[in-house]
């Protein structure tokens, strides 16, 4: 028997209706790429993506297709998001530190409409456009008083706006209607495509507000230096008018000082990103002895967050919630908020449980499995590979049937590629990763990638890229070369081949030689074992080593 309740399909776009109902005042605070500080409201924030809305559909985009976005934090991009998901399309946000190489293809592989470009990224696009197909339409996110001087544009974003109506009549679409697009490069082979639908954006939205209820309320000023380009800033987009906090974006200027001083003037309560960036902070909430004025809650996660990072802030006398997720799961998994039973717990135990990855939050199961795929007890002693599935969770890569098929179990479960345990009251602790692949700032570099173009060298006879623990970015590679009979090639010729095909930041910061490297029972390179061995290798630029 069917339930007699009305059947109202979830939709984005009821969310912004909602915050400017019912949250009219709450703010979207950003530091432009202008150079100076905008405000707007919810109430007026939804005029604008209903202007937006109109624009982006007279330019011809319907239902299903896709429109890029490669922007910083701030309005505009917040405004793209909901404009071009409320009719129907598809928002696509591109990670600007992707290399050249990654960028072109996404942008094929999404078959992108139109690409909307903050102005700091346009050389980018520019030095690019040859690669990029013929009827891609450039819209810059800027006024005329900005215009590029530049042939590549179509449109400025603001003249699209201006004029058009200030409602706009949202389709009804059904609830799994795709709405945003992703792409991951934390998988090896070329990145992947998660699509995440309306109904998926909503639930994941709700989730993390009864997850992280601290940051999430109305009287909450978020900073999110997660960018909106970076799996949809956690969710933040969504959950922050839910809810009524407003969000406060950092612009590009993400060191400490810029940081302290804008959380200082903003009466920023809580701030949300990724280890690297809160290191900054702590330098300088340090050196000015105390924490921004409003400042309650750290929200960190996209890698381990450090347990002195985590002790650090707490003694300053912020809560730190530690999450753990994936861009294949929308993308928040975990919350580290302790359990009732902590509550009298001595203050080290209590990091100690802070620097776990948190406990599942609602809508996301998670598993343990043994090499057989066989489940393995909650016991915080075994350890296996994280399988996940939920609402969302995805059900396959976009248009990748290939990557899909390796994705999953056979109970359609999906594998994360960490390897970990959980304990009796469901506390995850990540151990290992089986991937291949190193994160640094919160940022993936492929080892596999990196390996097989210094293969390419002829004095290199075999070589490994490994991640070494960095005090500033979490991992950085190294390169490990056995030399081939001809001797030892240079370092910085290696460092030059790899720098003509990556990103800088993507280079290994060092190179190491060894007489033979480590090999498995079936002749594979043995990272495990390489990693044991350069155990207490440190960068030689690493401050703390
Ligand atoms: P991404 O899809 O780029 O967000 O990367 C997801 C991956 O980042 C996870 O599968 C983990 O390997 C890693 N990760 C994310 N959050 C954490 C965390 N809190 N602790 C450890 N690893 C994390």
């Amino acid at each position: 028997m069917r339930g007699t309740m009305m059947h109202r399909p979830l939709a984005i776009s009821e969310i912004i209706e909602y915050a400017a109902e019912v949250h009219p005042t709450g703010e979207l605070v950003s530091v432009r790429t202008e150079g100076d500080i905008h405000r707007q409201t919810y109430k007026a924030t939804l005029g604008r993506v209903s202007q937006l809305a109109h624009a982006v559909k007279a330019m011809g985009v319907g239902v299903g297709d896709r429109v890029a976005t490669l922007a910083w934090n701030g309005y505009r991009h917040f405004e793209l998001y909901y404009a071009i998901s409320g009719i129907g399309a598809v928002c696509h946000t591109i990670n600007p530190r992707l290399s050249a190489e990654q960028f072109i293809y996404i942008v094929s592989h999404a078959a992108d409409t139109i690409i909307f470009v903050d102005t700091t990224f346009l050389p980018l696009v520019a030095k690019l456009r040859d690669h990029l197909p013929a009827d891609l339409k450039v819209v810059v996110m800027t006024d005329e008083a900005h215009a590029p001087d530049t042939s590549i544009v179509y449109d400025l974003y603001e003249p699209l706006l201006a004029g058009k109506d200030e409602r706009f009549p949202w389709p009804e679409l059904p609830e799994d209607t795709a709405a945003g697009l992703c792409y991951t490069s934390g998988t090896t082979g070329d990145p992947k495509g998660a699509l995440y639908s309306h109904r998926s954006s909503v639930l994941h939205a709700l989730f993390v507000s009864i997850s992280i209820p601290n940051s999430l309320h109305e009287r909450s000023r978020i900073l999110p230096v997660v960018p909106l380009f970076h799996v949809n800033a956690w969710g933040l987009p969504y959950a922050a008018p839910m809810t009524g906090a407003s969000l406060i974006f950092p612009g590009a200027a993400l060191d400490g000082s810029s940081l302290f001083d804008l959380m200082d003037t903003e009466g920023v309560t809580a701030a949300w990103g990724v280890p690297t960036v809160w290191l900054g902070l702590q330098g300088e909430m340090a050196k000015r002895g105390r924490m921004p004025a409003a400042f309650k809650d750290l929200v960190v996660g996209g890698s381990a967050a450090p347990r002195p990072l985590i002790e650090a802030f707490e003694k300053m006398g912020a809560e730190v919630c530690h999450a753990w997720g994936m861009t294949e799961m929308s993308p928040v998994g975990t919350h580290g908020n302790l359990s009732r039973t902590m509550d009298d717990a001595p203050f080290d135990e209590r990091i100690d449980a802070k620097a776990k990855q948190g406990r599942r939050m609602f809508g996301c199961d998670l598993k343990i499995v043994d090499e057989d795929g066989e489940r393995l007890p909650h016991d915080g002693t075994s350890v296996g590979e994280l399988f996940v599935r939920g609402n969302a969770v995805i059900s396959g890569y976009f248009n990748n049937d290939e990557a899909s098929a390796a994705a999953f179990d056979g109970d359609n479960w999906f594998g994360t590629g960490d390897v970990a345990t959980i304990d009796e009251e469901g506390f995850l602790t990540i151990t290992d990763r089986a991937k291949d692949l190193i994160k640094s700032g919160g940022e993936w570099i492929s080892s596999l990638d990196l390996e097989s173009v210094a293969m390419a060298h002829p004095k290199v006879a075999n070589c490994a890229v490994i991640a070494i623990p960095h005090s500033k970015w979490d991992e950085r590679p190294l390169l490990v070369v056995m030399p081939s009979a001809d001797g030892a090639p240079d370092k910085d010729e290696l460092k030059d081949m790899i720098a003509a095909k990556f990103a800088k930041w993507q280079v290994p910061d060092d190179v190491a030689f060894v007489d033979a490297l480590p090999l498995t029972a079936t002749g594979k390179v043995s990272k495990r074992t390489l990693r044991a061995q350069f155990a207490d290798f440190r960068m030689p630029d690493d401050q703390a080593a």
